[in-house]
């Protein structure tokens, strides 16, 4: 009989890790990271790629620390966000703020900060006019109305999205930018997550390209993401290196009729984090009920809530058991709502107190993380280097009662 391997994280032995800091937490693997970072890179050589790492997904700073020595940029998507940028030691430089519905004070804020501004409501670029002229450089996002994205909620390019600026205006947008003297430096789409295929970004390629022409001193392409990874074991994921292929010789030739090249940016968020993540979590409760076997664990959607809110898969694995007699179980969370994280798993046999682990947790995972049931959030730990430490501790009572006043 074949010994049973133990379950690693980056080569550091997933009990140890939660020896380390407890379970429920959150796992990240540095070099999964830096794979990602430079698979990309390798992508796209030949043509200036910038990346702006979306970090919406995890912002965790020890990972936006990473991501810094890494050489990526960031996008960030609120103020809030922008602060822990720069307090990661990102420059304002190095950082896009892509806003949505946003008070017009948080993007003076963002400009008093000295960060990319990325606009996408016409009547803000009048206000962003009006205010600045042309003293503070502007990226426009438009909405290509190219429908991408596995599932509706997570589609941004669409008719009815509340995101970008309509090609169809831009005849509007060319007369704001010419009566308010306004500098456009990029142009950007982000047609949502989950693109399958590399033709849907060609196609927004062509649409950004020929709207370039409208704008002399466009310095940068921001292609957005969408960069679809693999969650169940069979799943197709964008095939980046064949899209790099392709973009680069377009971009190649595009840069040569113009005196000074674009640069090409990106923001991959699920990409760059999604599968360095593992989130681990203790069985509580084995419940045998007429309809199947739950096992039910020490979290919930409070902890990971893709599974609920996106119908998202997660690939679960018994790690406390490996060589167990498979069997199918239903894995649920103890919130006061429907919580199923599976159903119909194949699980190495199931027994109280073992960990489970949810595989490609490393996106939308703890910073979608909530106290809802006065539970407090996962710990944090990042394996680097053969070692793991905990980058964030778990919350306590105290956590819980901070901010409240008491009479
Ligand atoms: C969320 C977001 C991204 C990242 O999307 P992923 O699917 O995680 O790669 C990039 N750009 C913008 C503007 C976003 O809102």
């Amino acid at each position: 009989m074949i010994q049973s391997p133990t379950p690693t994280i980056g080569s550091v032995a997933i009990d140890d890790i939660v020896q380390l800091a407890g379970a429920p937490v959150y796992v990240y693997n540095a070099d999964v990271i830096r794979t990602q970072v430079h698979r990309l890179r390798a992508a796209f050589a030949g043509i200036p790629v910038r990346i702006q790492y979306a970090c919406k997904a995890l912002s965790s700073i020890a990972i936006l620390k990473l991501m810094r020595s890494l050489g990526t940029g960031l996008d960030t998507v609120s103020i809030q966000e922008v602060h822990l940028g720069l307090h990661a030691g990102f420059t304002p430089e190095e950082i896009l703020f892509t806003p949505n519905m946003v008070s017009f004070e948080e993007i003076r804020e963002a400009v008093s900060l000295g960060v990319h501004i990325n606009i996408d409501t016409i009547s803000v670029l009048e206000q962003f006019g009006h205010e600045y002229g042309n003293t503070v450089p502007v990226c426009l996002r438009v909405n290509p109305h190219i429908m991408a994205g596995g599932n509706e909620r997570i589609s941004t390019g669409h008719i009815d999205s509340k995101f970008g600026i309509s090609i169809h205006q831009m005849r509007h947008v060319q007369r704001i930018v010419q009566s308010g003297g306004i500098n456009v430096n990029g142009l950007h789409m982000h047609t949502g997550s989950d693109i399958l295929d590399a033709d849907v970004f060609l196609q927004g390629a062509e649409i950004l390209l020929e709207l370039a022409e409208l704008f002399p001193n466009l310095a940068f392409l921001d292609f957005g993401s969408g960069f679809k990874v693999p969650y169940k074991p069979d799943d197709i994921a964008t095939d980046i290196e064949d899209l790099g292929q392709k973009l680069v010789a377009r971009i190649s030739a595009f840069n040569a009729t113009r005196s000074s090249p674009v640069e090409v940016w990106f923001e991959p968020g699920k990409f760059l984090v999604s599968e360095a993540g593992t989130f681990l979590a203790r069985v509580n409760v084995l419940k045998q009920t007429t309809a199947t076997v739950f096992a039910g664990i020490d979290s919930g959607l409070n902890h990971l809530i893709r599974p609920m809110l996106y119908n998202s898969y997660h690939h679960i694995e018994n790690v406390s058991n490996p060589l167990g007699t498979p069997r199918i179980y239903t894995v649920v969370g103890y919130i006061c709502e429907t919580d199923t994280f599976g159903w119909d798993r194949k699980l190495a046999e199931v027994r109280v107190g073992d960990i489970l682990a949810f595989r490609n947790a490393g996106a939308y995972g703890f910073t979608m993380a909530s106290n809802y049931n006065s539970r407090y959030r996962p710990a944090e730990v990042l394996v680097d280097g053969g070692s793991a430490r905990i980058i964030r501790r778990r919350e306590t009572l105290e956590d819980l009662l901070r901010l409240q006043e008491e009479a």
